[in-house]
Formats: C-alpha cells, sequence, structure tokens
C-alpha cells in the first residue's frame, strides 16, 4: 500500500487552508490541486492523448460501469489494463459506477447485497456489487480506484434512507478493501457519504478514517443542492480529514467552486463540464463563459480569449468557431482544448499561487474577474471568510 501513493505537500497557504503538492502514483507524479477531465468510456471525448498531454493534463477519469460493459473486463485483462489499451502513459482514476446507477437508471434497485439494475444496453439485469465493482477496476488498472458507495442524491428529503446510505457506504468500502487484489499499485479512495447532514458527515468521515487509505473522497455533492450546503459539506470533512492524504472532491468543475474548494483544502476534481459545455458551443473564459452560437460573434475576428496560450485561441477567431461551433464535430475538439486549457491554466495559478503565499490575492482577482460588479455570491462570501479570506 504504501508504495501506490506518495503525497508531498510542497507549500500550504498561511491564511486559508489551501494547500499545494506533489501526488507520486504508479504511472506519473500529478501537482495538486489538480482537475482531472473526464474520458467516460476510456477516451476524453474529442480529444487525443497527445493533446490531453500538451495541455498539461496529468491525469484523467474513466467510468467504471460504462467500461465494465465496453470493452469489459476480458478485453481489458487481455490489453494489460486501461493505459494501454487508450495509449495513455499518464494517471488515470475509477469511479466505481455507483454514480452512474443513479444518474442514469431509473430502475436501479439498491440494497445490502449492491445495486440491481436494468442494463441500457441491451435491457437484461445486472447486479453491481461492492466485489464486482473492484474487480473491474483491477483489471483496469488504474492508479486511484473508488469504493462502489450507496449514493443517495443530496436534495432527498429522507433521512432515515440517508442514514441507511451512510453506514452502508463504510460496509461496502470494507467489502472493497477485503476485495481489493493490487493494493501496491492502485489506491483505493473511500467516499465520504452524508447527504447534506452536518452529522452525518461527520460520522462517515470518522469512519473511514479508521480504514488504512493512502486517500479520501468526498461524495454526494455538486447535484443541485444549494450552495451554501455545498460548501459546508466539503469543509467538514476537509476539516477532519488527515493533512497528509489527498482529498478529492467528486463532480466538482464550474471553476468558482474549483477555487472555493482549494480554499477549503480538496486536492482533486473531476467533472464533464468543461468538454459538455464545449459541446453545446461555450467557451470559458476570466469572466465566466460565452456562446460562440451568438450572433454577435458572426464578424468578431478575435481568439477567443487574448489571453489564452492554447493551440485553439493561437489559430481560430470566434469569427470561424461561430460558423461551426455545434455543426462540425472539429469544432468540439477546438473548443474542449480551450475549455480545459483554461481549467488547467487555473489550477497551475492556483498552485502558483500558493507556492508564493499570494493565494488569497489570487482568490479576491480571480472573483472580481469573475463578478466585476462585485456583487458576490453569499455563499463565496461565506465560505472564504470561514478560511480567513474577506473578499
Ligand atoms: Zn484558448
Amino acid at each position: 500500500m504504501d508504495n501506490a501513493l506518495k503525497y508531498d505537500i510542497l507549500k500550504s497557504c498561511c491564511f486559508s487552508r489551501a494547500r499545494t503538492g506533489l501526488m507520486r502514483l504508479p504511472h506519473y507524479t500529478v501537482e495538486t490541486p489538480i482537475f482531472m477531465p473526464v474520458g467516460t468510456k476510456g477516451s476524453v471525448k474529442s480529444l487525443l492523448p497527445e493533446q490531453l498531454e500538451k495541455i498539461n493534463c496529468q491525469i484523467i477519469l474513466g467510468n467504471t460501469y460504462h467500461l465494465g460493459i465496453r470493452p469489459g473486463i476480458e478485453l481489458l485483462k487481455k490489453s494489460n489494463g486501461l493505459h494501454n489499451f487508450i495509449g495513455w502513459n499518464r494517471a488515470i482514476l475509477t469511479d466505481s459506477g455507483g454514480f452512474q446507477m443513479v444518474s442514469l437508471l431509473k430502475l436501479a434497485e439498491i440494497d445490502e447485497h449492491g445495486v440491481n439494475f436494468q442494463s441500457p444496453e441491451d435491457g437484461s439485469k445486472c447486479m453491481l456489487t461492492p466485489e464486482k465493482s473492484i474487480e473491474i477496476q483491477n483489471a483496469i488498472g488504474a492508479d486511484i480506484i473508488m469504493q462502489l458507495d450507496d449514493v443517495v442524491p443530496a436534495t432527498l428529503n429522507d433521512s432515515n434512507r440517508m442514514e441507511e446510505a451512510t453506514y452502508r457506504t463504510t460496509r461496502w468500502l470494507d467489502r472493497c478493501i477485503k476485495t481489493h487484489k493490487y493494493p501496491e499499485k492502485q489506491n483505493l479512495f473511500p467516499i465520504v457519504q452524508g447527504g447534506l447532514d452536518e452529522n452525518l458527515r461527520k460520522i462517515s468521515t470518522n469512519l473511514h478514517l479508521e480504514r488504512k487509505v493512502n486517500g479520501y473522497a468526498i461524495g454526494g455533492l455538486s447535484g443541485g443542492e444549494a450552495k451554501d450546503y455545498f460548501w459546508k459539506m466539503v469543509a467538514i470533512s476537509t476539516n477532519i480529514l488527515p493533512f497528509n492524504k489527498p482529498r478529492y472532491v467528486m463532480g466538482i468543475g464550474f471553476p468558482v467552486d474549483l477555487v472555493i474548494c482549494c480554499a477549503l483544502g480538496a486536492d482533486m476534481f473531476d467533472c464533464v463540464f468543461p468538454t459538455r459545455t464545449a459541446r453545446f458551443g461555450c467557451a470559458l473564459i476570466s469572466s465566466g463563459q460565452i456562446n460562440l452560437k451568438n450572433n454577435k460573434y458572426e464578424f468578431d475576428f478575435d481568439p477567443i480569449d487574448k489571453n489564452c496560450s492554447c493551440s485553439t485561441c493561437k489559430t481560430y477567431s470566434r469569427a470561424y468557431l461561430y460558423q461551426i461551433v455545434t455543426v462540425e464535430t472539429v469544432a468540439c475538439n477546438l473548443l474542449s482544448v480551450h475549455n480545459l486549457t483554461y481549467l488547467m491554466e487555473l489550477m497551475k495559478n492556483i498552485r502558483n499561487s500558493i507556492k508564493i503565499n499570494k493565494f488569497p490575492d489570487f482568490v479576491k482577482e480571480f472573483m472580481e474577474n469573475m463578478y466585476p460588479d462585485k456583487f458576490y455570491p453569499q455563499w463565496c462570501i461565506d465560505s472564504l471568510e470561514s478560511v480567513n479570506i474577506k473578499l
């Protein structure tokens, strides 16, 4: 277990809980805080692995549920794991498949044994158990793998169900730990649950602390809950979790959320947002995002962002992108390159500002760009104030 992950924190912010470090994984050493693009079925939509490397992407995320169906365990084993199969030499993290059960499948039935659902491919009944999830993830061979958790939408107002899911998640964690075949080369992360209940979040975090693991995830958030709950749930866990282990907040990808979660002491994030919004013609910029389908870009010969160093901004105008977005498949690639570059740069700037002890200044400047009129959302003011950053 000890060799599969080594986490060195290089510098902590003197004001907030932000920190920057190096996470040494079997396939790559990842700089934290880090954003992980999502490659659902092994490929980040519309991007080549070499393009991802070029924009300094260090770790990508794959979906166990999808990869377990296609290409499936046998083929993954025969190709010596996903890294080999897709031609990606850097780090990979796989989720457990639990979230897809809940998000994709209305017919999912959950009991102590696992999740029973109808396959969207052929309608047949499938069972995903903690053991099955780990078996698939062992075949995939990702650097970091996730426990199967009992995911309940945070917005579900059912305290009994939430409590059941919280304790069951820890029971499933123990089954995952027991099944895991390669702890020397794959890191199994537990997932903190507990919905929007402060007490359950504390219980879940503390229960998972008792297990021998190399890092922790905070799950069940970013599902449409009020932001005021969201940041408090993240803060509760980052407060309790050990300082010297990486903390991963699942499903986070909006720039403001990333900056605030870093301030609260989180290190890793993933989301489909940058590549999904690219498919709808949206490009991320320092003041938010622009939609290139908008008529006002028809004769606009500037790049998406004059300060962006990505290959799209160096070569193509908004006017050209206006003509091809959502029509030509290449537009999806061009916008995804830009959007992911934006997030990679954002994370790099966060890391650098922590290194030189200027993280609070960075946050203020970032927020001013995002909200030029300075009407900051209350949850941003409150969450940052909780870690000594005054907007
Ligand atoms: Zn760009």
